[in-house]
């Protein structure tokens, strides 16, 4: 009897460090629990960023996600909006570094592909909405600084930029954290790891494969907790702009960070754009532009610049383009 009763308990015992390898395996995707996979996680750029690196050598995997976040740290003194002494607060009075330059005419080109839906002059705007204090902008205040917005009226030469009219800013959020993700998988790559990847907030880029595998990215459901699919990616990056970012809801309507430049208001046909991309400087800002494009405009651009792209509309319903399929799962859970 006794002899039973030990051995029923190391029966037991067995099945749960069984059941636990298992669920920590499963919980993981199995990625993590390979001995080269390293990772880091930093608060940058006003949100959370991940990287991934698979490498033999701990120390070499060490020095690249390093070196990475400083890269990171160094592109935010650089570009973000507020940071008073940044190139962006700055842009009318200083040279720029190549990086700024690049981005800011980068933002413009897709300012004109977009016929203006991404417009980084409609910061004058954007800041305007509080979605802390969730105060409504006055309509009159909204028409006054939409005066300010029109990316033709910026001059790009010699290394800086001229605003053409007086009281003009800009906001780089819609494109700059895929630059930074573009970046970050270029300082990987240049430290000679295996493979990687890199997050930032809602724009990740990978590179290479995670141990045979694709690289896993969730797209987080923009109302419930969990993702609505998983995609499948090796060297691609990918970008997701959604509507519960920044929001406050009042009187039944969800007011929040995507702007129509043309207005000075949120758009409300979805809940969130993704798109898939080798570059995440362009899956950012096209992500940004299809959603402030609205739907039937929004899925136009998509077709005929044949993006890789999965959407949710305003009621819950998804839509994802036919040359995305294979790469997504989906997981129903919205
Ligand atoms: P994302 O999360 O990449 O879609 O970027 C959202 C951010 O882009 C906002 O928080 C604003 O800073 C900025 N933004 C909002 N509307 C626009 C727009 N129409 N064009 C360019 N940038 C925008
Ligand atoms: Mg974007």
């Amino acid at each position: 009897m006794e002899t039973r009763t030990n051995k029923n308990k190391v029966a037991i015992i067995s099945l749960i460090i069984v059941l636990t390898a298992l669920s920590y395996r499963i919980f993981f995707h199995g990625a993590s629990v390979d001995s080269n996979v390293h990772k880091g996680t930093e608060f940058i750029m006003d949100t959370i960023c991940n990287i991934t690196v698979i490498a033999d050598s701990k120390v070499q995997a060490e020095m690249a996600i390093e070196d990475s976040f400083k890269e990171l740290r160094r592109l935010e003194g650089l570009l973000s909006k507020y940071k008073p002494d940044s190139e962006v607060s700055r842009l009318n009075e200083v040279k720029l570094s190549l990086d700024t330059y690049i981005l800011l005419k980068t933002a413009l080109e897709i300012s004109k592909l977009t016929n203006g839906a991404f417009d980084p002059t409609v910061e004058p705007v954007v800041s305007l909405w509080d979605f802390e204090k969730k105060l409504m902008p006055a309509k009159e205040d909204i028409e006054e600084k939409l005066r300010l917005v029109g990316f033709t009226n910026i001059e790009l030469e010699d290394m800086s930029a001229k605003f053409l009219q007086p009281g003009m800013s800009i906001d780089l959020g819609g494109i700059a954290k895929g630059y930074a993700t573009d970046r970050v998988i270029e300082i990987l790559k240049a430290h000679g790891v295996k493979a990687g990847l890199s997050a930032v907030a809602g724009d990740i880029r990978v590179f290479g494969n995670n141990n045979n595998r694709p690289w896993r990215v969730g797209i987080k459901a923009p109302r419930g907790e969990g993702i609505v699919g998983v995609l499948n990616l090796t060297n691609m990056a990918v970008s997701t702009s959604g509507d519960y970012e920044r929001f406050f809801i009042k009187d039944g309507v969800r007011y929040h960070h995507l702007i129509n430049p043309a207005t000075g208001y949120p758009v409300n046909d979805f809940q969130s754009v993704t798109i898939v991309s080798k570059k995440g400087v362009v899956s950012d800002s096209f992500a940004t532009a299809v959603f402030v494009m609205g739907k039937e405009k929004g899925l136009k651009f998509i077709i005929e610049h044949g993006l890789q792209a999965f959407v949710v509309f305003k009621d819950g319903s998804t839509f994802i383009t036919d040359n995305l399929l294979d790469y997504f799962e989906s997981k129903n859970n919205n």
